[in-house]
């Protein structure tokens, strides 16, 4: 059987990072094991080709959560990469790190070290980007951070409309604050996707000291006791031949937050009860494992558009043709941006103490119903969310049978607040939909549509239309021993075992106010220090 320092299952944000990182000391050995393929499929590398990888099963794990009444009884669709890079691979590329307040409530619940001073530090680190301000952004990182290089009308008229609404122009939502409106910041480099495979990981493939296995599916944990010595794996996938690797001194999850909780109930390390209904001999209690889904959760707005052409239009036949020579021999026009360029965010409340509401816009739509395919008329989307839902679900193994996809249940809107928040929400984009900037573009407000008033009938139609943003966190959730719920210390080790650590976004304890590669790709980071021991740097000094 071969033999690694760290044997890591995941390449995805927060493993590649990771095997980067780890492998940086040439001393110390690291397999990665990842179930999907290398990233050689051209649409991963083109921005638009989002919509192309979106229901790839070759790349995508192409989940379906459980029907709820949130959901009003539909099964949400939820895409995560499966591929070199993970969901980095496939994502919509917005780059967005979210709230001081978000880490700092980590901390407050116990785990030190993760503040918002502390955690800063690991986001400059990793990035690389031009403009803002230096106590906050990273300037020479491996994590390209650019802007739209690219201007619409409408985007214009709705950032317009949002001013005009109170909310103001934010130059950047990553500094000091991130109330406001803009144009979005994306992980794109000269028009091509910035994964993290393809900023971290594949620099450091050349290292003897690196070994990436892709095709290779971790099946269970091999474990003597509380002690984690190695990973089980099948070549290919099901019916694959089955291997070993085992790790010298750790064995690091970073399958994500649906797969991480899975792999460690598959290997006796979960709630009792479910681990028993499953036929597999109970390793370690441990009550936590799969429960504190979080997720964010967005109905769509969408409107016909006149007097201007939309990316509708150009995405189809010879228009079509000159944005693929567009992008082909100056890597730009519409093939190169992402699939939303316009980030609003404010308060469902003035007494809030920060922004609660998340808003993306862009001068596109996709069919109603059908996720990922652009519709034939002008038209224009806008999205709303909580930022930081409190409803919680549970990821579950649906058999002993690892290749079976584990059970998502979501809960989306489960709780009270989390319907008011997205109806203030709701509201608000009908607000700017119909504002004076915009009104010169507006046809009619295709979906919900006008006779869509009372509170109750907005509710219906976000349980009936809404999906995932595809956010999902805090499934093996970080906290301290006192914690019953917890699954990992603050070192990112598993409670109760040995050589074991969980290292991606299941970590974290609570929805962060963002999408989450930032903050994958930090958990990244900062795990490959505490592996290896190196002292945290300086926390930043923040403005109070
Ligand atoms: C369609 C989509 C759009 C998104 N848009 C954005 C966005 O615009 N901005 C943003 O910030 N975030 C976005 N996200 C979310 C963000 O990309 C993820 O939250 C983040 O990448 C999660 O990182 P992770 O390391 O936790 O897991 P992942 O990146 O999902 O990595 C997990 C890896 O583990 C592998 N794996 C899992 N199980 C096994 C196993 N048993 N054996 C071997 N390998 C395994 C997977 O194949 C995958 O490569 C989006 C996500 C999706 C899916």
């Amino acid at each position: 059987m071969e033999a690694f320092d760290y044997v890591i299952v995941g390449a995805g944000s927060a493993g590649s990072v990771l095997a980067s990182r780890l492998s940086e000391d040439p001393g110390t050995t690291v397999a990665l094991l990842e179930a999907g393929p290398r990233d050689w499929h051209p649409f991963i590398h083109i921005p638009a080709g989002f919509i192309k990888t979106f229901k790839n099963r070759r790349i995508n794990w192409c989940y379906d959560m459980e029907p709820s009444e949130g959901t009003a009884g539909r099964r949400v669709f939820a895409p995560r990469g499966k591929t070199l890079g993970g969901s980095s691979s496939i994502n919509g590329h917005i780059y967005n790190r979210g709230q001081r307040m978000d880490f700092d409530n980590w901390a407050q619940r116990g785990n030190r070290g993760w503040g918002y001073a502390d955690v800063l530090p690991y986001f400059r680190r990793m990035e690389r980007r031009l403009g803002g301000d230096d106590t906050f952004r990273g300037r020479d990182g491996a994590m390209e951070v650019s802007d739209i290089p690219w201007r619409h009308p409408l985007c214009d008229a709705f950032i317009e409309g949002a001013v005009q609404h109170g909310i103001p122009r934010n130059p950047d939502y990553n500094g000091t604050t991130q109330e406001g409106v803009n144009y979005a910041q994306r992980t794109i480099g000269n028009g091509r996707r910035v994964s993290a495979a393809t900023a971290f990981l594949k620099p450091a493939m050349k290292r003897p000291n690196l070994r990436v296995i892709t095709h290779a599916h971790a099946t269970g944990l091999i474990l003597e006791g509380k002690r984690a010595l190695g990973v089980r794996y099948a070549m290919g996938g099901r019916g694959g031949p089955a291997r070993e690797v085992r790790a010298r001194r750790e064995v690091i999850l970073s399958g994500g937050t649906y797969n991480s909780p899975q792999l460690l109930q598959l290997s006796g390390i979960g709630p009792a009860s479910l681990i028993g209904d499953l036929g597999i001999p109970v390793v370690h209690e441990l009550a936590g494992v799969g429960e504190n889904l979080r997720d964010h959760y967005a109905p769509r707005f969408t409107a016909r558009v006149k007097n201007i052409a939309t990316i509708n239009e150009r995405a189809r036949g010879w228009r079509l043709g000159l944005e693929v020579a567009d992008w082909v021999f100056r890597r730009k026009g519409i093939l190169g941006l992402s699939p939303t360029l316009v980030y609003c965010f404010w308060r469902s409340d003035p007494g809030i103490a920060d922004c609660d509401m998340q808003m993306t816009f862009t001068p596109a739509s996709y069919k109603e119903g059908v996720q990922g395919q652009l519709e034939d008329e002008p038209g224009m989307t806008v999205a709303p969310w909580q930022q930081r839902p409190e409803s919680v679900g549970w990821v579950r193994a649906r058999s002993a049978d690892p290749f079976a996809a584990p059970i998502i249940q979501p809960n989306y809107l489960a709780e009270a607040e989390d319907q008011r928040v997205l109806l203030a929400g709701m509201r608000l984009a009908r607000k700017l939909i119909h504002s004076a900037p915009l009104a010169p573009y507006l046809a009619y407000e295709a979906y919900p549509g006008a006779d869509v008033q009372t509170d109750d009938e907005f509710l219906a139609v976000a349980r009936e239309r809404g999906t995932t943003t595809f956010h999902p966190a805090g499934t093996c959730r970080m906290g301290p021993a006192s914690d019953p719920a917890a699954v990992v210390d603050d070192q990112l080790s598993v409670h109760g075992m040995e050589g074991l650590r969980v290292i991606d976004a299941s970590i974290m304890p609570m929805m962060i106010s963002a999408n989450l590669n930032a903050s994958a790709l930090m958990i990244g980071e900062k795990g490959a220090d505490l592996l290896r021991g190196r002292p945290a740097p300086d926390a930043a000094v923040l403005p109070r």
